[in-house]
């Protein structure tokens, strides 16, 4: 009561007022301005995701189009092999169809160009594509859930059409203006207003502020686009708390008081895995790959681990999204590859037909300089560049498909090895991947664990491994686990398989003591190995 009666003088309340309202004079106009500001931001993002979407889906659509109508002139609409063979190169050289085929007037398809069995496709609207005469536009959802779009021409005198069957997530942009995560949502509609595909928050109605409706001159399509306000007034609301907060600080400060001293807490995963990369402990680790026909080591995965000063390791599916989502992900990568250098370049130099492969994010792939980056990490080491392998995954969409490209040339320039990795799981369907002109594919522990039980599952991997001899490229069966599988590997004709039927993810110094054991060098001192910086 004493100490109550003590700060509660007079003298002490004026000074309480003039806190309150010096604090609370900036803090208002504050307020004002960025509510302003936001509402600006928040109207652009929408109007500029609308029009991608629009510019996204009339290039796609053009480019399907462009492919269907070259094909009708050469062959018609037949399931003869040689109209087969026709699609099948129209269906690779043309970036976003995953599958060419002829579909019967009820809308059966009768034949495809990969040869795969034919899942159910449960077609959802049919409708004439607006300003393209002779085009139709179906909306189709297949057996896994997956939606696509069907664009056909128009039927020859037997009713039959030829089609392509198109993702929609190609035909709608998965990510913000700014490369982030979209806080809204979008949706792309036909002229005649069936839904091809939405991403995001699925409620525009909900009161959202910000929306936009842009409608494509050339196809009809309808892209609709909004951002609830909802976590903007959330933050306004915290800047008023902050505020009040703010204005009792001056207010304690003035008294002289030293209760309330602001405290601050460092627990942010980026600034986490900032430090934790400054400190060296993202480590490699490495899966030996195997040749299964002679049981010789072909070479190794490098794959991440996290060793945190405790000792504990942290495997890399808790933090390589986060490293993707905050950048930091390519300094990452280079570190890793470094720290290979330091400690596996010797053994890998004496052996240069091992090869070292690294996961690369998508995002990798949309900067020209990384290029030069393998380039000076591998110079001046034993490592040679016609000894790395760059894996990029099937799952990450490519969001610009002529830089990757160009980007991947020019690291195959360089003697580096590009692979697809998690064949058959990812959304952009694998002849849109293999138009990257990569040299390997790997097939995924999915398909692994489904041959000789499932027929489809068999039939899709005779089919890529085919797909793969014809095109000269190399296999890597992942994530095999017994001898059975082993057998059914041979049998398809794969060489290449890395899984734990051989070996788990070895630390560096296992790796190295198991390649000197299994492919000593003659005469050759066996190479101490370096602990990783
Ligand atoms: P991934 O590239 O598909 O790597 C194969 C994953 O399967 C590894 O998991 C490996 O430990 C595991 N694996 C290998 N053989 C078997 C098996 O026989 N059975 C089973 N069940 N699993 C097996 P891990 O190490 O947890 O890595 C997970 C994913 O994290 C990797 O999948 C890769 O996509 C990503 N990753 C790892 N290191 C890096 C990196 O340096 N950079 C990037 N961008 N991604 C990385
Ligand atoms: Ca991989
Ligand atoms: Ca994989």
């Amino acid at each position: 009561m004493g100490l109550f009666k003590r700060v509660l003088t007079r003298r002490n309340l004026a000074v309480i007022v003039i806190g309150v309202l010096l604090a609370g004079i900036p803090l208002v106009v504050a307020d004002l301005w960025i509510g302003a500001m936001i509402d600006r931001q928040g109207q652009a993002e929408v109007v500029a995701v609308a029009k991608r979407a629009v510019g996204l889906a009339e290039m796609r659509v053009d480019q399907v189009i462009g492919a269907l109508d070259a094909l009708a002139v050469d062959k018609g609409a037949a399931c003869r092999e040689d109209h087969v063979m026709a699609m099948r190169r129209a269906a690779f050289a043309t970036m976003p169809i995953k599958e060419i085929s002829v579909v019967a007037s009820d809308g059966t398809t009768l034949c495809t160009d990969l040869d795969l069995p034919l899942g159910k496709r449960n077609e959802l609207s049919r409708e004439p594509l607006h300003g393209a005469d002779g085009h139709w536009l179906d909306v189709l959802v297949l057996e896994n859930g997956e939606r696509m779009i069907r664009l056909r021409r128009k039927p020859g005198a037997d009713g039959n059409s030829i089609a392509a069957l198109v993702p929609t997530v190609v035909l709608l942009p998965q990510v913000a203006n700014q490369g982030g995560k979209f806080n809204g949502g979008a949706r792309i509609s036909t002229s005649a207003g069936s839904v091809i595909t939405a991403v995001g928050q699925s409620t525009p109605a909900d009161a959202g502020r910000f929306t936009e409706r842009v409608v494509s001159g050339k196809y009809g399509f309808i892209a609709d686009s909004w951002m609830p306000r909802a976590p903007f007034f959330a933050e306004q609301t915290d800047l008023k708390w902050l505020g009040a907060y703010i204005a009792a600080a001056i207010i304690l400060t003035l008294l002289g008081s030293r209760v309330l001293l602001p405290r601050r807490v460092e627990n942010d995963p980026i600034s986490d895995l900032k430090r934790a990369l400054k400190a060296g402990e993202f480590v490699p680790y490495y899966q030996p790959i195997v040749d299964i026909r002679s049981g010789q080591l072909r070479g190794a995965e490098v794959l991440v681990r996290w060793r945190k000063p405790d000792g504990s390791l942290v495997f890399p599916g808790a933090f390589i999204p986060l490293a993707e989502s905050s950048g930091l992900i390519r300094a990452m990568t280079c570190d890793l590859m470094r720290k290979v250098c330091v400690e596996a370049g010797a053994v890998l130099g004496q052996r240069p037909g091992l090869k070292i492969s690294f996961n690369f994010a998508g995002k990798l792939f949309s900067d020209a300089t990384i290029v030069k980056d393998v380039r000076s990490i591998f110079a001046n080491t034993p490592i040679k560049l016609s000894q790395v392998v760059l894996e990029v995954t099937e799952r990450d969409p490519i969001e610009n498909f002529t830089e990757t490209r160009q980007i991947i040339a020019a690291l195959q320039g360089l003697g580096v090895r590009i692979a697809i990795d998690d064949v058959g799981t990812g959304h952009s369907g694998l002849s849109y991947m293999l138009k990257l002109g990569v040299d390997i594919i790997k097939i995924d522990k999915m398909f692994v664990d489904a041959i000789g039980t499932d027929r489809n599952s068999t039939t899709i991997v005779e089919t890529l491994v085919d797909l793969a001899h014809n095109m000269r490229m190399d296999v890597v069966a992942e994530g095999v686990e017994n001898f059975e599988q082993v057998t059914h590997l041979r049998e398809l004709g794969i060489r290449s398989a890395q899984g734990y039927v051989f070996a788990p993810p070895l630390p560096g110094s296992a790796f190295l003591q198991l390649v000197e054991a299994i492919d000593p060098i003659q005469g050759a001192e066996a190479v101490e190995p370096k602990e990783a910086a």
